[in-house]
């Protein structure tokens, strides 16, 4: 793929995320450039669904872009994450709703079905009160917090940010979008099932197993996911 094709690629994550509810008026999503690592493509600041190619920028690893138009205040969360792991080709910085508890309490986000199985890779937790203390408005705002959250990511595909949301990454966009649409699935199955007795996770091995098995598969959710977006597309045209 060329960057070209990535921003087309990149808008189409913004779509899909919105309609599948993962992403609402805020949150964003990136993608490594594919003619230079020390680069990544994020849509200037605007609501997701709004997105088209053209208002895709491309930033450097300190996330600084030269475009003139206005930034998300967030774009350190993606430009760290790129400069800490060479793997990671795409970045999705969520707020959504059912992912939120897990960042608040002790009780670990286990993955609890197959399409989830990535989650037993370790979910790792940021809390940016110890970077930042008691009194920031949470957001991942310049480079030191940027790279403390990239320390927490570690090598996991997810992390919890207390307070504030998460982060899923990948190997490719819809792979990086599937993580998020189904790390939010999950976590809404694990907070209607908090009433059942004994309830049991996946296994490490079944984890890691029905994630090899499901990033083969990523390609059949984004054809569909991409048609049911496309619903939204006359937001664009006003
Ligand atoms: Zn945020």
């Amino acid at each position: 793929m060329t960057d070209a094709d990535l921003r087309i690629q990149l808008a189409q994550a913004n779509h899909i995320l919105f309609d599948q509810g993962v992403l609402d008026a805020f949150g964003h999503v990136s993608v490594r450039s594919a003619e230079r690592a020390d680069r990544f493509l994020l849509a200037r600041n605007m609501a997701p669904v709004l997105v088209t190619p053209a208002d895709v920028q491309e930033y450097d690893l300190d996330g600084i872009t030269s475009d003139p138009a206005p930034s998300y205040l967030e774009r350190f969360i993606h430009a760290e994450i790129y400069r800490a792991r060479p793997d990671v080709h795409a970045v999705v910085h969520s707020h959504s709703a059912s992912v939120i508890p897990f960042g608040l309490s002790s009780t670990p986000l286990q993955a609890l079905f197959h399409m989830a199985g990535f989650l037993v890779g370790g979910v790792a937790r940021f809390e940016i009160r110890d970077v930042a203390g008691d009194a920031t408005d949470l957001l991942v705002r310049d480079a030191a917090l940027g790279a403390a959250l990239a320390a927490t990511l570690g090598d996991a595909p997810f992390a919890l940010m207390r307070g504030h949301g998460s982060v899923a990454v990948g190997a490719s966009l819809p792979l990086a979008v599937y993580r998020a649409v189904y790390a939010e699935e999950n976590a809404a199955l694990q907070l209607r099932s908090r009433h059942l007795a004994d309830v049991v996770p996946l296994t490490d091995g079944e984890g890691r197993s029905a994630a090899e098995t499901n990033a083969g598969q990523v390609g059949r959710a984004w054809d569909m996911w991409r048609r049911l977006a496309a619903r939204h597309d006359g937001l664009r045209a006003g």
